[in-house]
């Protein structure tokens, strides 16, 4: 695996506000940072570095002996206060903006979600563009390379226009959007989505649900990403991925990036929608309805949700028990687990289980021929292949997956003269 860039992760905070540094942490990890340090300060905003000259110098020290690649702010960044800071501490300085620009481009799968992203990333960048070019133009530091050879005025016309092609492109999409089922299906296996706000726990969850081996074939390995892998429901092998998840305080304009890049979810077969139950009843409550809301928006309300109420092990029984019984007014019987510790996850699995669609089993018997080899490897990749063996003058299959996918095999399998049929799952 490469190395991970190493971010050290800053938040300055006025007195009586509630930090955010968890959150942000989060964040930088689905980003794909590795977080080797944080810093926070409590006072009014420094025009020069957003944190007082103090802590910038302290902060400086940092990178250094950290090795950090990157500076993340939590607070929004001027361009001055960017340019300033990478000066001082040698490499880039980036806000909670960027951080989450980043994310959505790392999971954009869609041709219109990555539109979306590139939109608002210029959006961003045509507010600041004139000044970044100022300042570039006095030395180029990180983040601000390549602006110094260019006029003001012209970056920014040039950014204007690029925005201007973005959104013709999206509105010819629209009109001609056809409902994107396409993509679904090609692949065997159902699709479990892991949703839920950043540090809901999800990818302690999605490591602790796919720990367990499970044995693929290696092109379908190849189509699997560090954020979608096999897992065991109770028996029953899925897909397991784990999304962008929600964000609290998402910039407007963000939204719509946000959106088109929930539509993984939203086609996905079962969604595991992972709450982190410790926070205050209020903010639960909030935060549940908001995930709802927005996946009913973007049609994902028909799915199949399990509410997975994370980090029970922070929580006291009593407490757990009326927050448990006020909640389940908003969704049906919600699984209580702790993913770090590993609690209650059987139960979880065995819901997820009972959601999956349809599974049929099948004895599949090919003649040998050509045909029957990439039949047979084709299978592998799209099914559960439970037995194969390889006779002087037959290949025998017993495979296990989706009806629509078995009966695909079964249908090539009497075409070139084999036997099969389907007998029902267990
Ligand atoms: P994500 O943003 O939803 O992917 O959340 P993460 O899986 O990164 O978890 C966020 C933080 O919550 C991490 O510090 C985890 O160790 C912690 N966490 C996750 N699950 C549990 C849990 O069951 N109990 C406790 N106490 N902490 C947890
Ligand atoms: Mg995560």
């Amino acid at each position: 695996m490469p190395r991970r860039p190493r971010a050290i992760i800053v938040e300055r905070r006025l007195p009586g506000e509630r930090p955010h540094l968890d959150e942000l942490r989060a964040l930088a990890e689905a980003a794909g940072y590795e977080v080797v340090g944080q810093l926070e300060q409590v006072r009014e905003p420094d025009p020069r570095y957003q944190i007082g000259s103090g802590k910038a110098e302290e902060l400086a020290d940092m990178v250094r002996q950290l090795e950090a690649d990157v500076v993340i702010f939590d607070n929004e960044l001027k361009p001055v206060q960017a340019y300033n800071l990478a000066k001082l501490t040698g490499v880039e300085a980036i806000d909670r903006f960027q951080l989450i620009l980043q994310i959505f481009a790392r999971r954009a799968s869609t041709r219109e979600a990555q539109l979306q992203v590139k939109l608002a990333a210029l959006r961003y960048e045509l507010v600041r563009a004139k000044e970044k070019v100022r300042l570039a133009k006095m030395g180029e530091q990180p983040g601000f390379m390549g602006l110094g050879k260019y006029e003001a005025d012209i970056y920014y016309e040039m950014i204007r226009k690029q925005i201007a092609t973005i959104r013709r492109k999206l509105e010819r999409m629209r009109k001609k959007r056809q409902l994107h089922r396409k993509r679904r299906k090609k692949i065997g296996f159902p699709v479990v989505s892991l949703s839920g706000y950043t540090n809901a726990g999800k990818s302690t969850l999605f490591y602790a649900l796919t720990g367990e081996y499970v044995q693929i074939s290696p092109s379908l390995f190849t189509t699997l990403t560090t954020t979608t892998r096999m897992a065991n429901f109770a028996g029953r092998v899925a897909l397991l991925t784990d999304t962008v998840g929600f964000i609290d305080r998402l910039p407007v304009v963000l939204v719509e990036a946000f959106k088109s890049t929930l539509e993984e979810t939203a086609l996905s077969d079962v969604i595991i929608l992972v709450v982190d139950v410790s926070e205050p009843l209020d903010e639960v409550e909030r935060k549940l309805g908001c995930c709802l809301d927005t996946l009913a928006e973007i049609g994902a309300d028909k799915v199949p949700k399990v509410a997975a109420f994370n980090k029970i092990d922070l929580v006291g029984e009593g407490e757990l028990s009326w927050k448990l019984d006020y909640l389940s007014k908003m969704v049906e019987d919600p699984i209580p687990i702790s993913a770090l510790y590993g609690t209650n996850l059987d139960a979880l699995a065995s819901r997820v289980s009972e959601l999956l669609p349809g599974y049929v089993k099948a004895k599949v018997v090919l003649p040998l021929c050509g045909e029957a080899y990439s039949l047979a490897s084709w299978a592998m990749d799209n099914m559960r292949v439970l037995e194969a063996s390889y006779e002087p003058d037959k290949v025998v299959l017993v495979v296990e997956g989706l009806e629509p996918v078995v009966g695909k095999l079964i249908g090539r399998a009497k075409e070139i003269g084999g036997e099969a049929s389907p007998e029902p799952s267990p």
